[in-house]
């Protein structure tokens, strides 16, 4: 039976150790801090910055929850991040995405301080994580590599496939995997043949967005499959695709009329030595390694 890779209590771990050096820090008369940026009023924007705002409060980090409306400019964002980039007691900034479209986003990522980008976005970051040198990693990807070495799933060697290419997920979980001794490959929507790709995997990273979109004859038996996917399904003839016959998921469908899949089809973990759950996988570990980037960057602005 495949092992389950459980993102909560990995999460767990990690968010203690995180609250036990805002401890030390604070014997020290530091206070990581954390800036989150909210434009306008998407549900589940709203929802994960709420979880990053809780977390802050839950390890001791102090936070700021900025709200302009969506009608903001892309001169008054760059104002406003300026400003957070010259506040002492900002150690971190985070924009949550998507931003409306008349905003432009990527020069405002371009804009936030490399030393305040917990997110990892930035074209420095991007480039000390490519060369090698202490950066700060975009958290999924970072959550990624805690999940296999903290489960003890060998890296090193082996033939770790990422289907996707982001600049968020795909490229930097490829180079972080690739840091760690794995032979890479990365496929995307013009990748030939994909499964014959995917088969050969021992890791297989699937950061795609098509709800359950590799399948069983994708997976090589005995592979760990990492899902990143979050593709919530509303329509009934999709769930049954999915999930017929599921006691507790189709509970959880007559409760919220959708449920969330990934991008792996539920079938293919059956093949897996280990797998992560979606939900329960790596998307907890993304708010667990904001907390961590956000005291890491508190501590290497300071020299710490
Ligand atoms: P993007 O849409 O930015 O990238 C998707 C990638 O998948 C692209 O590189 C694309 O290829 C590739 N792709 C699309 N269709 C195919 C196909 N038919 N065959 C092969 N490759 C394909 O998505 P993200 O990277 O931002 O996110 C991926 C998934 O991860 C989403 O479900 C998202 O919700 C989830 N996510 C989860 C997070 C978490 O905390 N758990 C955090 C961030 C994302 P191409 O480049 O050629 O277009």
């Amino acid at each position: 039976m495949a092992r389950i890779l459980d993102g909560a209590a990995i999460a767990a771990a990690i968010k203690q150790e995180v609250a036990e050096e805002v401890r030390l820090l604070a014997a020290q008369g530091v206070r990581p801090g954390l800036a989150a940026v909210l434009v306008g009023s998407v549900a589940a924007s709203e929802i994960y910055v709420r979880s990053k705002v809780q977390a802050c409060a839950d390890l001791g980090i102090y936070s700021d929850l900025i709200t302009p409306p969506e009608t903001v400019t892309t001169e008054e964002m760059l104002d406003l991040v300026a400003g957070l980039n010259a506040r002492d007691e900002i150690d971190g900034i985070l924009i949550q995405l998507p931003l409306p479209a008349h905003v432009n986003a990527k020069a405002l990522l371009d804009a936030v301080a490399p030393a305040k980008d917990v997110d990892g976005f930035h074209p420095i970051n991007s480039g000390r994580l490519m060369a090698g040198r202490p950066a700060l990693a975009p958290c999924t990807p970072a959550g990624i590599i805690e999940i296999l070495k903290r489960s003890g799933i060998p890296i090193a060697g082996r033939h770790a496939v990422v289907v996707g290419r982001s600049d968020i997920v795909g490229k930097p979980a490829a180079m972080l995997l690739l840091h760690q001794n794995a032979t890479v490959t990365i496929c995307h929507s013009k990748t030939r043949d994909l499964g014959e790709v995917t088969r050969q995997a021992d890791i297989l990273v699937a950061a795609i967005g098509r709800p359950g979109f590799i399948t069983p004859d994708m997976v090589k038996p005995g592979a760990t499959i990492i899902d990143v996917g979050m593709n919530r399904i509303a329509d009934r003839a999709e769930f049954d695709r999915f999930f017929a016959g599921n006691a507790k998921r189709e509970a959880a469908f007559a409760k919220r009329g959708s449920v969330v899949v990934g991008d792996v089809h539920p079938q293919a973990f059956e093949l897996a030595e280990a797998y992560t759950p979606v939900p329960g996988g790596v998307g907890l570990l993304t708010i667990a390694m904001l907390m961590a980037n956000t005291v890491r960057a508190a501590k290497m602005r300071r020299g710490l």
